[in-house]
């Protein structure tokens, strides 16, 4: 397989502006006459939204029952963006050089420059929606730290600037719904693409209601169905995030990069029984204020109050004095298991550090704390019933977000001509191993502001012929979604999927969460096979 970047030539600076030029653009009128699939509702669906407004015909889908339920609407911290209103040394050329940083270099440069210069149009985008970021006294837009960064260039509405930017997609979305420029499907789960002539050309899906299999025909499909997290059953996303749209498509053919490039979240709230399904984020925003320690002596039970500042040892703090409590999400995350293993962890499991806001309500009081992260310190007391006002949180990391997915060229393009990828379920573009507050970013890049562009050029020189979803392709897709969904449903199994999906998880975690796979003599995953055998699969 031919892996062609299409990067364009020319200084970096000037990659993306030339690129747009030289594009080929598709006339209003003829807009019209295309229709484009777009999968995925959330802040890369943005792009269902912007492709109607520009004249696109936009047929729509989520499995949600309403488009505002998509998983973007969890984010809670805050969107990057290099406006520099905080005078502190901020620059595209930063934000682009630490998000290629934060990224280990394996970023793909040319789409993370446009990235870091797109960042300023998001936020001017999102205010004219009538986004509420949070606002200095004076009126300006306000901005906080994140982890791996030394300027403040995260602009935030309170701990839901994801909820925020959502329900602007969202409102963008209804308009053009109403005006009949996108075609809703709620409820529906994309299970198949279909491709014609090599090229992707449409969907098969189902209706979560009534279970009819249907399909649908296109010029173009775009997914934005977000990333893999739960492969690891517990992780932040919630339960019915799936791979199921990506990895349809890399089975048809759309090569999938970095799979083991996930980021291990470090401000969780930690695992307390089996019964969990999911875990719960304590966003990074969090670490601004909160310090985070463990005792210093192995095995201390104490309660936090009862540990003297001396006994205490504020390991961030001390070990990476220059970030500190912002320290990176992977070297913060690998710190807290290391004390952990080394037996200094807290709570009833000891695989937990405080995050403790003593030393800032003394500084600021509490009602300024409350101001600033008054529902997640909420949300943490109805989950935990401990009040972080009075004792400090407890948190450990967890599976958050997954830097891996389908392989895009800089046109987001996979492999599949016609198949574009937006957001969490591209490989992406952004140092999201370290840098929080980047994953909106790039979602809202590609759903506003890049995809408009490329898929003309794609629309315009592809030279598409009409085709109908009652080709020979599209029903022999969907008789394949039957046939595999009545072996599923025959197995009569004595274990519910979820059991598996568990074990799964739980192997994932102990053998590739953290560090390479140990591969067995054979070359293979050596605690792969008794789950294969388990699971009743060879
Ligand atoms: C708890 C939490 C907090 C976060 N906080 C931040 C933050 O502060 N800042 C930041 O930058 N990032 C944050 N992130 C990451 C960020 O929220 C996500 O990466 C981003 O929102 C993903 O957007 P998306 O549009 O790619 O996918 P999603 O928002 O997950 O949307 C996926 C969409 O695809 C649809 N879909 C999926 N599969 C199918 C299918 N097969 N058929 C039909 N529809 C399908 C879903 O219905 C949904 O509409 C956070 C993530 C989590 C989990």
């Amino acid at each position: 397989m031919e892996l062609r970047s299409r990067i364009p030539s020319g200084a970096i600076e000037s990659k993306w502006d030339n690129h747009r030029f030289e594009m080929k653009l598709v006339n209003p009128a003829n807009k019209r006459k295309y229709t484009v699939i777009v999968v995925g509702t959330g802040l890369g669906g943005s792009a269902a939204a912007t492709l109607s407004e520009l004249g696109y015909h936009v047929l729509c889908f989520s499995f949600h029952d309403s488009p505002r339920r998509a998983h973007s609407i969890a984010a809670q911290g805050g969107i990057n963006a290099a406006k520099n209103y905080q005078n502190d040394g901020d620059s595209i050329y930063r934000l682009f050089y630490d998000t290629v940083k934060g990224g280990d270099f394996r970023a793909r440069e040319a789409n993370v420059y446009r990235l870091a210069q797109i960042s300023v149009n998001i936020i001017d985008q999102c205010v004219a929606q009538g986004v509420p970021f949070a606002r200095e006294y004076g009126g300006l837009l306000a901005n906080r730290s994140f982890g791996g960064a030394q300027v403040s260039r995260t602009f935030y509405a309170r701990g839901q600037t994801g909820q925020q930017l959502l329900l602007g997609c969202y409102q963008a979305l209804e308009k053009e719904i109403a005006r009949g420029g996108v075609q809703m499907f709620n409820h529906t789960e994309m299970l198949d693409v279909v491709l014609v002539d090599g090229k992707a050309r449409g969907i098969i899906t189902r209706d979560l209601r009534t279970g009819a299999v249907e399909a649908h025909a296109a010029d173009a499909v775009v997914l934005a169905t977000g990333g893999y997290g739960n492969v690891f059953y517990l992780s932040t996303n919630a339960k019915n995030c799936n791979a199921t749209a990506i990895w349809r498509a890399h089975k048809r053919g759309a090569a999938f990069a970095n799979p083991c490039f996930t980021q291990i979240h470090p401000t969780c709230i930690p695992v307390s029984g089996d019964y969990q399904s999911k875990l719960t984020l304590m966003s990074e925003s969090l670490r601004n204020d909160g310090r985070v320690w463990v005792p210093k002596q192995r095995g201390d039970k104490r309660p936090p109050g009862e540990i003297p500042e001396a006994e205490r040892d504020y390991y961030l703090e001390r070990k990476y004095p220059s970030f500190g409590n912002l320290s990176p999400r992977d070297i913060s995350s690998r710190a807290a298991k290391e004390v952990c293993d080394e037996g200094r962890g807290v709570g009833e499991t000891g695989r937990g550090v405080y995050l403790d806001f003593g030393d800032a309500i003394q500084r600021l009081g509490e009602q300024k704390i409350r101001e600033r992260y008054g529902n997640l310190f909420e949300m943490y007391e109805r989950i935990t019933d401990e009040n972080p006002y009075k004792v400090p949180m407890r948190i450990y990391p967890a599976v958050h977000y997954t830097m891996g997915g389908l392989w895009v060229d800089y046109n987001l393009m996979t492999t599949v001509p016609g198949l574009h990828v937006l957001g969490e379920a591209n490989f992406s573009d952004h140092g999201a191993n370290r840098l929080g507050a980047s994953a909106l970013m790039q979602g809202l890049a590609d759903g506003y502001f890049i995809i408009p562009y490329t898929i003309g050029d794609y629309l315009a020189t592809a030279k598409l012929e009409k085709v109908s979803a009652d080709r020979p392709e599209f029903v022999a897709a969907k008789d394949g979604i039957e046939a595999m969904t009545k072996r599923l449903l025959g197995i009569n199994g004595k274990r519910t999927v979820d059991a598996f999906h568990r074990e799964l998880g739980a192997i994932l975690w102990r053998i590739a969460a953290w560090r390479a796979m140990p591969l067995g003599s054979s070359g293979r995953w050596t605690e792969f096979p008794s789950f294969v055998k388990s699971s009743g699969r060879t």
